[in-house]
């Protein structure tokens, strides 16, 4: 019971610990496969933003060339010399006037014919060139923009550098057009001195309108997202973005606005993945990755929702659940094989004691204890048969209780019981371990007496006879005695001998001594 219950507390035990590793190293392996599922996708996204960055990049370089070849072209620069020269000031007229004043000049609107054809040709925003004052003097622009002719640009970042002699490029927003490009300038010079400059635009959206990935946004250097597929997010700043250290008036003049929402990109909290971002309130996490585009103020960023992170979660529970049960089923397949084998063997065991039990009692008289007749006689010819090899003298006594039938009758049956296991008891007492007592029936026994001669066993039967009759035995608070009558014969090893005749002899013995009176001894071979 005790076993049993150790048994089941360690099978528990083992359980519980097996369920345990279980569940750590399903952990273990989840945790592994989402981290490599993070590397990858973060891998997959940089690798995107790369291949953006690169495919803007090779339009912003053909773009920015063409200011250059163009500035160099000995036409416009005599145009822009002989029409304004280096020291032209900005036209004092209201722009309208100054915007037909230029265009009704033919000269420059057959530039500004030439001007459209390379904005038609080469798919640009706008093309246009300046005076040396700043003054837009001809242009040419998509269909989706306005005229800007007489426009001045004196201020622009792009401008001013040009009129330094270099090649100039601002990001900014279109004084007429309102939209965000990339500005890029060359200086137009005429014998070393600065007559004008050639600047060309490229709107952002017209870069990325082949990107159509939806986590695809472009911040300026303030951190304000000017391009983002989901347009909600135009006009947004990131969270601490260089706008929000800006004044009012430098954002009024930039933007034409002075508030920006910040947009939810906060870090997911993760130690182990710092570019894990939470965006917008989604549950699910998003890497993040980004590029600044070279030689502008712009930088791109490509955010990817991880959809299949809360799987791994899912998955290690079903890892979890795999393990721990086939675990557990070989545990309890092992215990039950193991448990299989000790009921057996103690069932084995069990078995062999019955047996040995049933066999003692089937050689054994269920009253006295002594052996029965049946056995009695099992061993007496099995010493026969020892004697045929070693011839080893052997004796048997025959012995009789005296007038038992009357202790019956007085005492009655369970007296006479009684008196029959004393007297078993005492001879017992008398006899060799190799000797043997057996019940032949009722009131009768018998006793081998191995290694026994005729004159040792009439002395061990005389001295059985001489204890029965001084002992007594008490029955129901009565002391009771009783008498035994002995008869003995030898074996005596001649061919035709066999056990009836040495028991016939013996009984033949028994019957002299109770003629001669009872509680006697007499030896067949005297
Ligand atoms: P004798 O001296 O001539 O041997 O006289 P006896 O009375 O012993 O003679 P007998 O052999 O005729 O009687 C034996 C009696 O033993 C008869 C029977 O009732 C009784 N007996 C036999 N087996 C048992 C037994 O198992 N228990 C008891 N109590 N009595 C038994
Ligand atoms: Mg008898
Ligand atoms: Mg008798």
């Amino acid at each position: 019971m005790v076993n049993a219950k150790i048994s089941t507390t360690v099978l528990f035990a083992l359980a519980g610990f097996w369920c345990l590793f279980a569940w750590f190293a399903s952990g273990h392996y989840s945790e592994r496969r989402e981290g490599a599922y993070i590397a990858h996708e973060i891998q997959a996204a940089q690798s995107n933003v790369d291949l953006i960055s690169a495919s803007i990049d090779r339009q912003i370089a053909l773009t920015r060339a063409i200011p250059t070849v163009m500035a160099s072209e000995p036409w416009l620069v005599q145009q822009l010399s002989k029409k304004f020269g280096t020291s032209v000031k900005r036209s004092p007229l209201s722009m309208p006037e100054h915007s037909k004043n230029l265009l009704a000049d033919p000269q420059l609107s057959q530039l500004a014919g030439r001007l459209q054809g390379m904005v038609d040709r080469i798919g640009l925003s706008s093309l246009f060139v300046m005076n040396a004052a700043g003054d837009c003097v001809a242009e040419g622009h998509s269909t989706a923009s306005s005229g800007f002719t007489g426009v001045n640009y004196a201020d622009r970042k792009y401008f001013l550098e040009a009129q330094k002699g270099l090649n100039g490029h601002q990001f900014a927003v279109g004084r007429v057009t309102g939209a965000y490009g990339l500005f890029y300038s060359a200086p137009v010079l005429s014998e070393n001195q600065f007559v004008g400059a050639v600047a060309t635009r490229i709107d952002l959206a017209k870069i990325s309108q082949s990107i159509s990935e939806p986590g695809f946004l472009i911040t300026d250097e303030n951190g304000v997202i000017i391009h983002a597929q989901d347009k909600e997010l135009l006009m947004c700043a990131l969270p601490k973005a260089k706008i929000f250290e800006i004044p009012n008036s430098v954002r009024e003049a930039r933007y034409k606005r002075q508030l920006f929402a910040t947009v939810e990109l906060l870090p997911f909290g993760d130690k182990k993945h710092s570019q894990l971002f939470h965006w917008k309130s989604e549950r699910q996490p998003y890497v993040l990755a980004t590029q600044h585009i070279s030689d502008t103020e712009v930088t791109i960023y490509l955010l990817k929702a991880l959809g299949e992170l809360s799987s791994f979660h899912n998955q290690r529970i079903s890892w979890f659940a795999l393990l721990a049960l086939s675990g557990v089923a070989i545990l309890l397949l092992l215990s039950g094989t193991l448990l299989f084998f000790k009921r057996n063997k103690a069932h084995l065991q069990k078995l062999a004691q019955i047996n040995e039990l049933l066999a003692e009692q089937a050689n054994t008289d269920a009253l006295t204890g002594c052996a029965n007749r049946r056995h009695f006689l099992e061993v007496l010819d099995a010493e026969r048969i020892r004697w045929s090899r070693y011839t080893e003298p052997f004796s048997v006594l025959a012995l009789d209780l005296d007038h038992f039938k009357q202790i019956n009758d007085r005492y009655g049956h369970p007296g006479g019981d009684a008196v029959l296991c004393h007297f078993v008891t005492e001879v017992q007492k008398l006899l060799r371990p190799t000797d043997l007592l057996g019940r032949m029936g009722g009131e009768e026994f018998a006793v081998l007496l191995t290694h026994t001669t005729g004159a040792d066993a009439a002395a061990t039967a005389e001295r059985v006879r001489a204890r029965i009759s001084e002992s007594s035995v008490l029955v129901g608070g009565e002391t009771v005695k009783v008498t035994v009558s002995i008869g003995i014969a030898h074996w005596q090893g001649h061919d035709a001998e066999n056990i009836d005749d040495l028991l016939k002899r013996s009984d033949e013995a028994l019957y002299l001594a109770k003629n001669a009176g009872r509680n006697r001894v007499h030896d067949y071979g005297t």
